[in-house]
């Protein structure tokens, strides 16, 4: 059968009819009748399945037996053009191996249930099906155009540990690395003894790589980091993984202006990219679970993001609450940190397109971002999207090292463990900014998928580190 070079189904669906052809592949559903079977064969290249017609005068009844969902297919044939509808060419089956069979009894996707919910109990075979084949060409498209988009740029991509010493970011709860025995920790003083552990030090996996992304970024310039990230948050939602990847873009000599134009036009170019090279994945993922889909994303394309300062997003929400408008469960006032709730009202319900905020109170925020003149907020700035909420969240970054030393020890941190980031402001200091993309967070809005375990292949989060 290798005598021919075997096309994929994508390649074959565009081929003109008339040739012979070779495709392999998984047997996503037969039927038929007596005299005729017809398979629709899909290898992942496309949403599409080219389907295969086989005549049971040519081929036998346990072979036929053996053709069910999920079975692995060889099918040689004559490409020939289709009378059904649905596909222009389909493959008039001169012979077919079965690579491998898949016991329908035991087949975990043969299940009537194919909720979104019991896929994660299948997470190992969900790949399989086509909403996770959708999602994950979505994924890889978005990774490959988030690498485009920095490269064309000129930044260089900034590889940051993941093991880390540093706690001080304040970024969220950290995961322990450790090689010490957990049954008999070394002890020293009535203390952990760090000492005797691998790195000498209490070490732990990242949260982010932005303190290191400063580094890179005062160094040559402009960085981006593209990797995972680790929060042991204890919080089930839709929208926090334990473990998630992330983007951050460091730009020396930007301010917050500069900034949030980049934020800006990098997810513009994201949605875009995935409107020109996604199309069939989005229009079945809009067709199958969210028909507002293509329309949301062509949404953002066209408009300017709004701008809006945090006390003035405040007061709109004040406001709001006043008039009747809209309860919260989370009650809102100047120094609160906004819930999805808050973020998603000012989005979809009172400005109706994505927004920036910004000018945050300095002690919602992290010890770096930059000191505003009022002495109360600092410029950061979060963009919130619709249906998601927070979707970057970044900053201008402080330059001055007085400030921020000033910060820190405000804040009783330790200055000795981040003497290297403050060499930073001790040598050659600049203004930069930079922000964090969270890469499950943009697959949500892209893809329209309601829960963030639903974007990633395999998803960790309380309770739940299986496959
Ligand atoms: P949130 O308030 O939504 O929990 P955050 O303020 O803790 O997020 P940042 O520290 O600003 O988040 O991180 C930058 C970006 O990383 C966020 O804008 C978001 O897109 C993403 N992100 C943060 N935490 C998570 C998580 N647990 N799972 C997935 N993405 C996350
Ligand atoms: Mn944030």
């Amino acid at each position: 059968m290798e005598a021919i070079r075997r096309k994929k189904v994508k390649e074959l669906l565009a081929s003109e009819p008339g040739t012979e052809v070779l495709a392999k592949g998984w047997v996503r559903t037969k039927r038929g009748n007596k005299q005729v079977k017809f398979i629709a064969l899909n290898d992942g290249s496309t949403i599409n399945n080219i389907q295969i017609v086989a005549s049971t005068d040519i081929f036998s009844e346990d072979l036929i037996k053996d053709i069910t969902t999920g079975a692995s297919l060889e099918v040689r044939g004559k490409l020939v053009e289709s009378l059904g509808s649905g596909q222009a060419v389909e493959i008039q089956a001169e012979e077919i191996k079965v690579l491998g069979t898949c016991d329908p009894m035991r087949f975990p996707l043969q299940k009537k249930d194919t909720s979104l919910e019991y896929l994660r109990s299948v997470a190992h075979m969900r790949l399989r099906t086509n909403t996770f084949g959708a999602v994950l060409r979505i994924r890889h498209a978005m990774a490959f155009a988030i690498h485009k988009f920095f490269n064309d740029k000129g930044f260089v991509y900034l590889h940051t540990p993941l093991i880390t010493e540093s706690d001080a970011e304040g970024a969220g709860d950290m995961f322990q690395v450790t090689t010490l025995d957990l049954t008999k920790v070394p002890v020293h003083n009535g203390k952990v003894d760090f000492s005797k552990d691998f790195f000498g030090k209490k070490t732990s996996l990242t949260v982010s790589g932005q303190l290191e992304g400063e580094l890179g970024a005062t160094a040559v310039g402009e960085i981006y980091t593209f990797g995972p990230t680790f929060r042991a948050e204890n919080s089930n939602t839709p929208r926090h993984l334990a473990e998630f990847w992330m983007i951050e873009p460091e730009m020396a000599f930007y301010d917050i202006e500069d900034n949030m134009e980049l934020a800006e036009e990098f997810v513009k170019y994201l949605v875009q990219y995935a409107l020109d090279h996604c199309a069939d994945d989005l229009k079945f993922l809009n067709d199958k679970y969210d028909d507002g889909l293509l329309e949301r994303l062509q949404s953002v394309l066209g408009i300017a993001f709004e701008r809006v300062t945090y006390t003035r997003a405040v007061e709109i929400l004040e406001a709001a609450v006043a008039e009747g408008k809209v309860q919260f469960e989370y009650p809102v006032h100047w120094g609160t940190d906004f819930q999805s709730e808050h973020e998603r009202y000012l989005v979809e319900k009172y400005f109706g397109k994505p927004v920036i905020l910004t000018d945050f109170p300095k002690d919602i925020k992290a010890f770096y971002m930059k000191q505003n003149e009022d002495g109360r907020t600092v410029r950061g700035m979060d963009v919130l999207f619709p249906k998601i909420g927070e979707i970057i969240g970044g900053s201008e970054r402080e330059a001055s090292l007085e400030k921020l030393e000033q910060r820190i020890d405000e804040l009783g941190m330790s200055r000795k463990n981040l003497e290297w980031y403050i060499d930073t402001r001790r040598y050659g200091t600049v203004p930069h900014s930079g922000f964090g993309l969270g890469f499950e967070r943009l697959l949500l809005f892209v893809t329209g998928m309601a829960n963030i375990r639903d974007v990633i292949p395999f998803p960790r989060t309380p309770k739940n580190a299986e496959f």
